[in-house]
Formats: structure tokens, sequence, C-alpha cells
């Protein structure tokens, strides 16, 4: 997807502060972030959306949250808290059509939106 900007990040064509690096999945710094610790994670195939994702996904999606657990861990927040979410198209607000899970921390986040 040459269009896409975090194709181009996770290609190494467009720059970003990169945090983790795995064969299938990255993770970097957000461009605009809405807390002290905002990071994304982003696999490397280009999947538009949560509805894209296949059952072979799984252990992708499985060590993300844990690299998420582990990046939460060494930028001092684990203890306090966090918020790990996904947007999914135009309800949940999704901005940027590659999969990707947002890690915010190091502030309270304010209200539960799923409760
Ligand atoms: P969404 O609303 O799609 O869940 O979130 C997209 C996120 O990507 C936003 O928080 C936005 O700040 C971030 N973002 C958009 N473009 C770039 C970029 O070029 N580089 C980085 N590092 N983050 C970006
Ligand atoms: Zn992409």
């Amino acid at each position: 997807m040459d269009a896409c900007i975090f194709c181009k990040i996770a290609s190494g064509g467009a720059k970003a502060t990169i945090v983790h690096e795995s064969p299938d999945f990255l993770a970097f710094e957000d461009i605009h972030p809405q807390a002290p610790v905002h990071t994304l994670l982003v696999p490397r195939e280009h999947l538009p959306t949560l509805n894209d994702l296949r059952p072979e996904h799984a252990p992708l999606l499985g060590r993300m949250v844990l690299a998420a657990r582990d990046i939460a861990r060494s930028r001092g927040i684990a203890e306090r808290g966090y918020r790990l979410l996904a947007n999914c198209n135009a309800d949940g607000g999704q901005a940027v059509f590659h999969l990707h899970f947002h890690l915010l921390g190091g502030r309270p986040l304010g209200a539960k939106l799923c409760s």
C-alpha cells in the first residue's frame, strides 16, 4: 500500500520514533500524543481495520498485546495503569486505515467509554 503512512513507516520509507521492532509488527510514538505515553503498535501487514483480521492473525495479536504490556512496564506506567485500544471505522473514530493499537498512559485517562 504505497499511500499508507503506516506501511511507509514499517518499510522505513517515512520517519517515526520506533520503540520496538518484530518480524511482523512494530511500535512507534504517535505523532500527536494524547498522553505522556502514546505509542502505536502496528502489524507490518496492511490490514485496514479490525474487521479484516482472520483466525491466523491470532498469534500476532497476542504478541502485540504482550509487547504493549512490556512497553508499559518499560515506560514505568504498568502499576498506575494504562489503556490499550483500537478504533474501528467511522463510529470508532478511526483516522488511519491500517490497523493499529494505541497504548496510552502516564496520566489519568478519564471516564471509561466501555461501561
Ligand atoms: P486512529 O484515529 O486511526 O485510531 O489513530 C491514528 C493515530 O495515528 C493518531 O493518534 C495520529 O496522531 C497518528 N498518526 C497519524 N499520522 C501519523 C504519522 O505520520 N506518524 C505517526 N507517528 N503517527 C501518526
Ligand atoms: Zn498500510
